[in-house]
């Protein structure tokens, strides 16, 4: 016991040896960059460190002479793999810094003054990763100014720096890279600015690229002369929401976070919903589904039409609609088109000019409420029309759409019935009618669209037909 209090007595020098041996080490970057710097100044400098994420820290280096002051800051991860580069590009802005300082000094043959400052922006991705953004900006003498970005995505787990080739696959084009990341530049000065055949350039290789991922998006980042911009860093950030289609399996769980997933299912209905362009020697057929939406029906005729990618359109009442909102909304949710039909199948020539006006109009509204969608189509019912139905449809902004192959689905109520008259008459262009309140149009439609598959025919909403037969006004119209 006694040994041991003794041999702890060491001399002081051992002492100071061993504080400087330590130092060294723990700050041995810093003081090999100090070290790096020859001036002819005295510099004072000042070393701070600051824990800010977990693995992560933050050095600050301050230093001061006559004519300069320079404010460093850089992380830190004690992972050799991760700090080397950091250091290497920071040493390389201090050295730039120095070279240019010195090099006006020697032109103008007077003292100047000058400042180098480099920042740091850490972006926490999830516990083991980070996005790390620095920037150098030095102004010598007040007049040359410039600043120069880069960035660092790191991975504490993996003990790396994560390049964007780890998270691409290889299918990410430069072409379409170039479309979507120019689409994201939202400043219109800018996008003048850019030397597109750079810029392109520039592109085509993912390995020259500043990136970081924040928040949800992907930002890349664009030295001016990377992409001949005049003197600023152009960012733009890309949502992952464009970009999901090319992360590969081993980030996707990583980026593609719940609240982004949902996020790409909306979009994805959305596009669904847009109509397709038609080329006019096209095989198309619009199946349509009048009178629902019906609680057993409806869901039944979702299910099939799903099975063969099949979009139709659903000429709903609004009183329906009222009735059963979440089938009607379901029926939007699918991609299929959610068109008008009336409040309550009135017969539109045996009623009052006021009657027809809520006919047709109300139902926009009980049918807007219950699916979020704005019906564009509307089928009068019985096929009963006049002037009134057309000058309201005209205002409302819907055409009005009859049919030209008839079923008679509500009359035979037999499915080999429904089957054998849509396989005689349906050619391109037919818009087929049909009821979602028959439970034997239910039992007819796997038949039928598996023939009409199997004959090549293209399953279309009337509203995407529309282009390819629709004439100046509302209509009617009849299909081929
Ligand atoms: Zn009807």
């Amino acid at each position: 016991m006694i040994k041991g209090v003794k041999s702890i007595k060491w001399p002081i020098w051992v002492v100071i040896f061993l504080m400087f041996f330590i130092l060294t080490f723990t700050i041995g970057k810093s003081i090999q960059a100090i070290q790096n710097i020859t001036y002819k100044e005295a510099i004072s400098v000042k070393i701070n460190s600051e824990q800010i994420e977990t693995g992560i820290k933050l050095q600050t280096e301050t230093k001061e002479a006559d004519s300069f002051t320079s404010f460093v800051t850089y992380p830190y991860t004690r992972i050799e793999e991760i700090d080397l580069p950091i250091r290497e590009w920071v040493l390389e802005q201090e050295k730039m810094f120095y070279d240019e300082m010195e090099q006006t000094e020697t032109t103008l043959e007077e003292n100047i003054e000058a400042h180098l400052n480099v920042q740091t922006e850490i972006f926490k991705v999830n516990d083991d990763i980070f996005s790390i953004v620095m920037t150098a900006e030095q102004l010598v003498d007040n007049v040359n100014e410039f600043t120069l970005l880069k960035t660092f995505t790191i991975d504490l787990d993996k003990n790396k720096i994560v390049e964007l080739v780890d998270i691409f696959t290889k299918e990410m084009k430069g072409n379409e890279f170039y479309l979507l990341t120019k689409d994201n530049i939202k400043d219109e000065k800018i996008t003048n600015e850019i030397d597109e055949d750079k810029f392109k350039e520039h592109l085509q290789s993912l390995h020259n690229l500043e990136w970081a991922i924040h928040k949800n998006n992907i930002n890349f980042y664009f030295n001016p002369s990377e992409i001949g911009t005049h003197n600023s860093i152009v960012e733009v950030e890309v949502p992952i929401t464009q970009i999901y289609k090319y992360i590969n399996d081993n980030y996707e769980s990583i980026l593609i976070t719940e609240e982004i997933e949902e996020e790409i299912e909306q979009i994805e209905r959305e596009q669904a919903l847009e109509p397709r362009d038609l080329q006019t020697n096209g095989k198309y057929i619009a199946l349509t589904f009048d009178d629902g939406p019906h609680e057993e029906v409806t869901p039944r005729i979702l299910e099939t039409l799903k099975e063969y990618d099949a979009k139709a359109t659903f000429y709903m009442l609004g009183k329906k609609a009222e009735t059963y909102p979440e089938i009607a909304k379901q029926v939007a949710d699918e991609g299929h088109e959610v068109a008008n039909h009336s409040v309550t199948h009135a017969n539109l020539n045996a009623v009052s000019g006021e009657r027809i006006r809520t006919e047709v109009l109300d139902s926009l509204t009980q049918i807007e409420k219950a699916t979020g969608v704005t019906p564009t189509t509307f089928r009068p019912p019985y096929g009963e029309f006049n002037q009134t139905v057309i000058d309201h449809a005209e205002d409302s902004n819907q055409s009005i759409i009859m049919w030209s192959v008839d079923t008679l689905d509500w009359k035979s109520r037999n499915a080999d019935s429904i089957y054998e008259v849509t396989k005689n008459q349906s050619r391109s262009g037919s818009i087929v009618l049909m009821h979602d309140i028959h439970p034997t149009t239910a039992d007819a439609l796997p038949q039928v669209l598996k023939y009409l598959s199997d004959e090549g025919f293209e399953f279309v909403t009337v509203q995407e037909l529309l282009p390819l037969i629709e004439g100046e006004d509302v209509g009617p119209y009849y299909g081929n």
